[in-house]
């Protein structure tokens, strides 16, 4: 039976990756950090929490003593690193501590594999960060240009896959993950915090929300879609860098229109800049306004992704647009405000 450490079980993509490898008849241990349990709401939706081939370990991934223990206990056939600081906003807050983690968490399984499980095959979750302001679309071949604290984190442990193939000949891959969302996104993220808003907004619990740049651009996918894909890269050799991405591209702007039309509501934008508004086209009242200190230092201005190469050899075909998956997470939301609060 195939075995897969899977780091940040807990985190979104994660807990899609734990459900579809447990599909596939895969034995899976996952990572969360000693301080945390912060995720298990996720394994608990997909209902996989208890499975009999799940096992929870504590794992800190910039202990490079515990990376190597854990991986010499346990022998894995694929080790997939999710886990590690995932939030461009918070690594302005704490730069130092993004690329240690993202970075030094990333060489320590890395280092752990080559000396305890050296015909594994390791998969990163690297980040479309890495490209910053480099002209879109971005393929395997752009040069990087990291322009944020997590760009730099993520460009780091990118570099260190290629590293450590070329140097040790180890069956690494990294994915160059464009942003995808879904029902299990965390709030913290802007499309999550959107479509929570847009259904308590529905159901008269709120009655707007603040955002930051609505201009930036990102091509937004659905996580399960690039779990597959993370699963056909863990089952091929040699390793080698894919770029996962839709293609298409929509700006937070049109990313909260859906959302809000998901939820039965139409969306009139007025006004420039710091003074644009989106108002409830029933009532007029304000639904979108935008915080200043919201704004980020830098924004990537747009990030799209060619994923020609994937899609060639990972049978990556991704399906679910921006309507489909603005649908699927406000109803997601409509059903847990409602069971939450009696709706
Ligand atoms: P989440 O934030 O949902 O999950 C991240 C996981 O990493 C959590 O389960 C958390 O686990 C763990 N984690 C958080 N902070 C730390 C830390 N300081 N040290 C160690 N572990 C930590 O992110 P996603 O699941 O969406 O993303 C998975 C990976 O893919 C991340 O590495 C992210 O950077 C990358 N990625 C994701 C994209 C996306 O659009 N979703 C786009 C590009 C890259 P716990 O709290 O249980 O320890």
């Amino acid at each position: 039976m195939t075995l897969a450490l899977v780091t940040g079980i807990g985190g979104q993509d994660g807990a899609w990756l734990a459900a579809r490898l447990l599909q596939d008849g895969v034995q899976v241990i996952g990572t969360h950090r000693p301080s945390s349990t912060a995720g298990n709401w996720r394994l608990d939706e997909l209902g996989i929490a208890a499975h009999p081939r799940l096992r929870l370990v504590a794992l800190d991934p910039g202990d490079a003593a515990a990376c190597r223990q854990l991986v010499a206990d346990i022998a894995p056939d694929v080790i997939y690193h999710l886990a590690g600081q995932s939030r461009v906003a918070d690594s302005f807050r704490d730069p130092l501590g993004s690329v240690a983690v993202n970075g030094i968490g990333t060489l320590n399984l890395l280092e752990a594999m080559r000396r305890h499980a050296p015909d594994s095959h390791f998969v990163l979750a690297a980040s479309a960060e890495i490209f910053g302001t480099a002209p879109a679309p971005q393929d395997e071949t752009t040069p990087p240009q990291a322009a944020s604290p997590y760009g730099l984190s993520k460009l780091v442990a990118h570099a260190a896959i290629g590293a450590w193939r070329a140097s040790f000949g180890l069956t690494a891959s990294s994915a160059i993950l464009f942003n995808h969302e879904s029902e299990l996104r965390d709030e913290a993220f802007v499309t999550r915090k959107i479509s929570r808003a847009a259904a308590r907004i529905a159901l008269g619990r709120e009655h707007d929300i603040a955002l930051g740049n609505l201009d930036a651009q990102r091509d937004f996918g659905y996580a399960p879609e690039y779990m597959d894909a993370l699963v056909a890269m863990g089952a091929r050799e040699p390793g080698d860098d894919y770029v996962l991405a839709t293609g298409h591209a929509a700006s937070v702007r049109e990313f909260a229109t859906a959302a809000f039309a998901a939820a039965g509501i139409e969306l009139e934008w007025s006004g420039q800049g710091l003074a644009e508004t989106a108002r409830d086209r029933r009532d007029g009242r304000v639904r979108v306004r935008v915080d200043p200190t919201l704004l980020r230092p830098v924004d990537a201005p747009l990030l799209v992704g060619n994923a020609h190469k994937a899609r060639k050899l990972l049978g990556f075909a991704p399906r679910v647009g921006l309507a489909e998956l603005t649908r699927r997470m406000v109803e997601a939301d409509l059903a847990r405000e409602r069971a939450m609060q009696g709706g």
